[in-house]
């Protein structure tokens, strides 16, 4: 273990950016696997309107808020009126059509939280998720958009950091680790805590966008043109933002205490939420809150174990960035779960 007070990072931190930016640059996507996607989208599109006429087709997730890698799935939400119809019903249907016109691995499921169809194309290699009337996650998706048009840092931190989850093994809802998603709000939360601040909290500015979903508004200040050098004062490089991410989640964030907030551009206690403690499924040990479904917390599937193992590859990957001579290549060694 590192020891608690450890602050500074190694003086030749800086070093290790340009070797960051150049794994950075590695894993955006190429614009063949964007035209790829897109063709996949157009022939989804196709089918979804042929029964449903009306029906709006949105991107969301990684494939549409800047995020995604050359691995990320293309997730899609369908806008449409069900009637008196539920969206199981309809998911059902839509995956009949979609069998029906040759796509490949068609599987709907039904029981998750968020339920969806699931399929893939074979010629491509993309898998794709197809909700219904989610559009929660329609207007997160811009918002990460909008930030990560801010400061090029996010992108370079996200990237980073989703890449690193994935290696590691941490990066698996379904296990009790965190969703991409949630490692995204980590790195802008972390941004917006910075000294000088990196990224502002748009939610807390004046509302240029507004969204309504379900009776909750999603309002946020949109014009981020505008704030291009919002973060110019602070001059850390991807590598010290790396590590002092890391070196954070590690030992600084106050997992007893404390909510991440994107919302409100800070930390807010468990008290104020009432995520004190454990209800039904949901055991808030690590609380991270949903900007605009701000009941959801996404480390509700974080539970004893699996908070232990998000705590010591925090240490690890701090520690990692700090003493190791060859940081780019032992921070992302894979970890194999199953030995
Ligand atoms: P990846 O590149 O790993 O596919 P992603 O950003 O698409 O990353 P997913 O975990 O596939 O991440 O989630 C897709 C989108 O679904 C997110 O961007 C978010 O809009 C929404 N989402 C995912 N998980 C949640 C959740 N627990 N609560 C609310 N929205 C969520
Ligand atoms: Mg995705």
């Amino acid at each position: 273990r590192m020891g608690r007070s450890q602050v500074e990072c190694r003086p030749d931190i800086d070093t290790f950016t340009p070797g960051l930016l150049a794994l950075y640059e590695s894993l955006k996507p190429s614009e063949v696997h964007k035209s790829k996607q897109k063709q996949l989208v157009d022939s989804l599109a196709k089918s979804v309107s042929k029964e449903w006429p009306n029906a709006q087709l949105h991107l969301y997730g990684s494939c549409a808020n800047s995020f995604g890698t050359s691995h990320s799935d293309v997730d899609v939400c369908l806008e449409m009126e069900i009637g008196t119809a539920s969206t199981v019903e309809v998911l059902l249907r839509l995956a009949d059509i979609l069998r029906a016109d040759n796509f490949d691995n068609v599987e709907a499921i039904t029981s998750a939280r968020v339920p969806i169809v699931k399929m893939s194309d074979s010629g491509s290699g993309f898998s794709c998720d197809i909700c219904i009337n989610n559009l929660f996650a329609v207007a997160n998706t811009k918002l990460l958009k909008d930030y990560a048009q801010i400061d090029q840092r996010l992108l370079q931190l996200a990237f980073l950091v989703k890449h690193w989850a994935k290696l590691r093994g941490v990066n698996e809802t379904y296990r009790g680790t965190l969703s991409s998603y949630a490692y995204v709000l980590m790195c802008i939360n972390f941004l917006q805590l910075r000294e000088p601040k990196i990224l502002p909290c748009l939610q807390a500015m004046e509302q240029t966008y507004t969204m309504n979903v379900d009776g909750t508004e999603c309002a946020y200040f949109d014009e981020v043109h505008q704030l291009q050098y919002f973060g110019a004062e602070n001059k850390e490089g991807i590598a010290e933002l790396l590590w002092a991410f890391f070196h954070y989640w590690a030992f600084h964030h106050d997992y007893r205490r404390d909510v991440i907030s994107v919302r409100t551009g800070s930390t807010i206690s468990k008290q104020e939420k009432n995520w004190t403690t454990r209800v039904g499924s949901d055991r808030h040990l690590m609380c991270i809150e949903d900007p605009f479904e701000t009941g959801h917390d996404l480390g509700r599937v974080v539970d004893r174990q699996t908070i232990r193992i998000l705590r010591e590859e925090f240490e690890r990957a701090a520690a990692v960035l700090q003493y190791n001579d060859d940081p780019c290549v032992a921070l992302f060694e894979p970890y194999d779960y199953e030995n």
